[in-house]
């Protein structure tokens, strides 16, 4: 009922003005109150974040993770539940009348042999699915966003006379296998704990300073689609090619023209990437193989585009094999796909504004949009207004030394990827914190 009775409130105020809005001028006061015990809290973040960096664990498997988050929220006064959707946490924490803001944290790290030297480097190892064994690194991040959202619960769990509305704080798996909010939404995220009005998200950035905050309004990271290629052929003797079907030479002419389909087949001014990743084939140098399996990552925005690589990739595939009377290949599209990230253009140019009077306009910087991909997505799929804001780690005279070329970062997903811990933590909470308040705020 309450929530039926503020959303009239919202349509008399007009769409346009969105949810509830704390003005700029308004904003700077408010925040500046609410986090001004930031930099008390921040030792103790930054114990969080060392133990969270040593001890990472990869996608679905995110237990211990999911118990520290789990335990230090509640401890702020949430309602927490565990183990939606696998290992993630839900936590929620209701303060009268107003909209309901999510805020999301991913936990995953990553398959990575850290190579930082820092003192609390992670020595965790993992065995993979193929028998090997590899180190485990937050090599992505994940670890600052987990941060950057206790931070963010503490103070205003702190705070509550200064907000209304209720927090929905989210703890996903498996961001990197894409996996983990589709989990969470499956596990009826949504009808058990309320569907948000607007959600919020961050995520590291290896190419901006820390103090700054990147945005992207509208498309800012792909459709990552999956596919599995098998070329069929007719293995025989290398010395006899004539009672053979070679599957090398049809998978190698499937690679060449599949990236036609990019550049003839799709607007030269919407993005498409189609990139075989893997290729797989025979034993030794004179036999001709049976098969040849070749992997693939294919990226897009447009949904239409999506399906047009998609439809693309699969003539080309069975093309190649026909022209060469080879049997139809096998085509597996992995269902599990991670949509297109669309930030709201009227939520993400509220939140910039807010965000300018608190942190400066220089410190707002337009990012243009990438091919990685996110599974923050499937919030907004699910229908909630999302924004994903970038976090800048790094020292900003070595950000301008490689932008001249005279420096070398290394990305996320790095090894050595290392953000600058306590200007990240300082900045991430700041905007997370006033990113509510601009809603919630009274
Ligand atoms: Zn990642
Ligand atoms: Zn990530």
């Amino acid at each position: 009922m309450r929530r039926g009775t503020w959303v009239g409130v919202v349509m008399l105020m007009g769409v346009e003005m969105g949810l509830g809005d704390v003005e700029p001028t308004a904003l700077r006061p408010l925040a500046e109150k609410v986090l001004a015990q930031l930099d008390q809290a921040l030792p103790r973040l930054r114990q969080n974040y060392e133990d969270l960096h040593s001890h990472p664990e990869v996608s679905l498997e995110e237990v211990r993770t999911a118990g520290i988050l789990a335990n230090e929220i509640r401890s702020f006064g949430f309602t927490v539940t565990e183990k939606v959707g696998g290992t993630g946490v839900v936590g929620v924490l209701q303060n009268g009348a107003g909209p309901t803001v999510l805020v999301r944290t991913d936990m995953d790290a990553l398959p990575v042999k850290e190579e930082t030297g820092l003192p609390y480097a992670s020595k965790v190892e993992v065995r993979r699915p193929d028998g090997s064994v590899a180190g485990v690194m937050h090599a992505c991040g994940h670890d600052m966003h987990m941060t950057c959202w206790l931070g963010t619960a503490e103070i205003l769990a702190k705070h509550r006379d200064d907000w209304s509305g209720t927090l929905l704080f989210i703890a996903q798996p498996a961001e990197e296998v894409g996996k983990g909010a589709l989990a969470m939404l499956e596990d009826r995220l949504f009808e058990r704990f309320g569907k948000p009005d607007l959600g919020l998200a961050l995520h590291c950035e290896s190419f901006v300073a820390h103090g700054d905050i990147g945005y992207t309004s509208g498309y800012a990271l792909a459709n990552v689609d999956t596919l599995d290629l098998v070329v069929k052929g007719k293995g025989g003797h290398g010395a006899h090619p004539q009672n053979t079907i070679d599957p090398i030479v049809i998978a190698a002419r499937i690679v060449i023209d599949l990236q036609a389909i990019v550049s003839r087949e799709i607007d030269p001014l919407d993005a498409a990437v189609i990139t075989v990743g893997s290729i797989h084939g025979g034993t030794k140098h004179n036999i001709i193989p049976n098969e040849v399996r070749l992997q693939l990552t294919v990226r897009s925005f447009k949904e239409t585009t999506r399906q047009r690589l998609i439809d693309g990739i699969r003539r080309v595939a069975k093309g190649a094999a026909l022209a060469s009377g080879a049997p139809e290949p096998e085509i597996i599209v992995d269902s599990v796909f991670t949509p297109a990230m669309f930030n709201d253009p009227a939520l993400t140019d509220k939140t910039v504004r807010g965000l300018e009077a608190i942190l400066g306009k220089e410190h707002l910087v337009v990012r243009e949009p990438v091919m990685g991909g996110e599974d923050f997505s499937r919030f907004a799929r699910a229908g909630v207004p999302c924004v994903m804001l970038r976090l800048g780690t790094i020292d900003a005279a070595r950000v301008r030394a490689f932008e001249e070329g005279k420096e070398e970062i290394p990305s996320l997903h790095s090894s050595k990827y290392a953000p600058v811990v306590d200007p990240s933590i300082r900045t991430g909470v700041t905007a997370l914190v006033s990113s509510v308040l601009r809603v919630l705020g009274r």
